[in-house]
């Protein structure tokens, strides 16, 4: 008999990229084999998303339509999972009958037994906090995985927030902080890289937070943790990892040797996403963000001075209660001061559980949009700007795959994670997982185009 088929429909940040990753390992390893499409597919899990109000609307409106897709086949089963299944819980189940099961952002390994109970008519939620390190204890991906056959991986370095940013819902659907075993994360980097991974990137909600808890304490040796800094220098000595990056950091858990090592370490990549969120500190404050402008500046002059060629990126929120004119104008201010490369800008929109829900001083959604577009414009200016600045450069990049443009069009990432694209011959045989060094020949708001050094290889 054939075996079931699975697909994941994921939203969100790449946390949620990585757990559906890791849920699909825990399928195959029961046995079901990853579908061509969700059409083909008898067992369909959506890994929501809860941080933009659209997202969850996403989910309410996708089950919905799910109805039919389940009716069209007997035996189809479906799961959500992800950051609106953690908060809304078993009430889905009360409001979609279709739906089988719902699991919550620390209950993953849970999945294939839920998926036994509903084939046998059960229907179950499981939202439980998982606080320890058995969090962590999930299957590494395999080459042989679907998933993995790439270049590139994730890996989990932390889990959980404490830092409840007003307009965050995060802390209450991935709970607290905790922090994987040093001697795990390194396992797992050294056996990725032994599979052919030559690219990680560690992930954590506020990632270089990670030990932070028990080095405070002195107690990171007994805990099996140790600085962020230092982690990633033990990790950058791994033969066969030539790229090392990490995402998302918060600007307070930035210290001296977190900057030093973006000077000294070989593999860690000139690029860091530092999200932002405002450029006043006005709003900050409100934010509950724990840092001012200031800082943040001084965190990135720190970071070119040890590192001048580093990208840094960054999120912004704008039309947070309260934001005047004034506020927004800071953080235009903000973005060209810091250099931004490229931004993630967003309006915000109230998450309910979070204190900046009950904020007065909302700002009317056409001003909101307003200041949405300018300083994407501004954004869009400064990235074609810097992208003009890397015309002539020569860069290697990690093919991921064919370009939006298709035609034999290759895309990748360069070490200060810009897209890439190159124009190649099919014959060329280039493929997913390449490095390729080329020359920068134009630059476009949104990316790079690069033509092969080698003479061979040019269309
Ligand atoms: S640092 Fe703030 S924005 Fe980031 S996950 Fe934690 S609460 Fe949310």
């Amino acid at each position: 008999m054939d075996s079931k088929r699975f697909a994941i429909r994921t939203y969100g940040c790449q946390m949620n990229v990585h757990d559906s990753e890791k849920v699909a390992t825990l399928l195959e390893d029961s046995g079901l084999a990853t579908a061509e499409g969700e059409g083909d597919a008898d067992v369909l899990v959506i890994n929501t998303c809860s941080i933009r109000d659209k997202a969850e609307h996403q989910l309410y409106s996708d089950l919905g339509k799910l109805r039919a897709w389940k009716a069209a086949k007997p035996g189809r089963v479906v799961g959500v999972g992800g950051c609106v299944a953690q908060q809304v819980g078993d009430k889905l189940l009360g409001r979609f009958d279709h739906l089988d099961f719902v699991f919550g952002t620390h209950n993953l390994r849970k999945v294939p037994a839920m998926l036994d109970q509903a084939s046998a008519g059960q229907r179950a939620a499981w939202v439980d906090e998982e606080k320890s390190q058995a969090r962590f204890d999930l299957p590494m991906r395999r080459p042989e995985a679907p998933v993995g056959k790439r270049h590139k991986a994730f890996v989990t370095v932390m889990e959980g927030c404490d830092m409840f940013c007003s307009f965050c819902i995060v802390p209450s659907t991935r709970g607290r902080e905790i922090s994987r075993l040093a001697s795990e994360i390194e396992a797992e980097v050294a056996s990725l890289a032994e599979q052919g991974i030559r690219e990680v990137t560690l992930l954590g909600q506020t990632v270089n937070a990670y030990g932070r808890h028990d080095v405070r304490r002195g107690k990171a040796a007994a805990a099996g943790t140790m600085p962020f800094a230092e982690l990633l220098a033990r990790l950058d000595a791994i033969p066969g990892i030539e790229r090392l990056r990490y995402t998302s950091p918060h600007p307070l858990f930035y210290d001296d040797a977190l900057i030093r090592a973006h000077g000294e370490l070989e593999h860690l990549c000139p690029h860091v996403h530092l999200p932002v969120q405002s450029g006043s500190n006005t709003i900050l404050e409100a934010m509950r963000r724990r840092y001012t402008r200031e800082r943040y500046f001084e965190i990135v002059d720190a970071l070119r001075a040890a590192r001048p060629d580093i990208a840094i990126t960054s999120d912004l929120i704008v039309g947070f209660p309260g934001e005047t004119e004034a506020d927004f104008d800071d953080t235009l201010g903000l973005v060209e001061r810091a250099g931004l490369v490229d931004s993630f800008s967003f309006k915000y929109s109230p998450r309910p559980g979070t204190t900046a829900a009950d904020l007065a001083g909302e700002v009317p959604p056409d001003v909101a949009q307003d200041r949405l577009e300018r300083l994407q414009s501004q954004q869009k200016a400064q990235t074609l700007a810097y992208h003009r600045t890397r015309v002539g450069q020569e860069t290697l990049v990690f093919v991921d795959g064919e370009s939006r443009k298709g035609h034999g069009q290759l895309s990748g990432r360069d070490p200060h994670h810009r897209v890439v694209n190159v124009d190649l011959p099919f014959e060329a045989g280039v493929g997913p997982g390449a490095a390729l060094a080329v020359e920068i020949v134009e630059a476009t708001p949104h990316s790079l185009l690069g033509r092969p050094l080698d003479p061979a290889l040019r269309a």
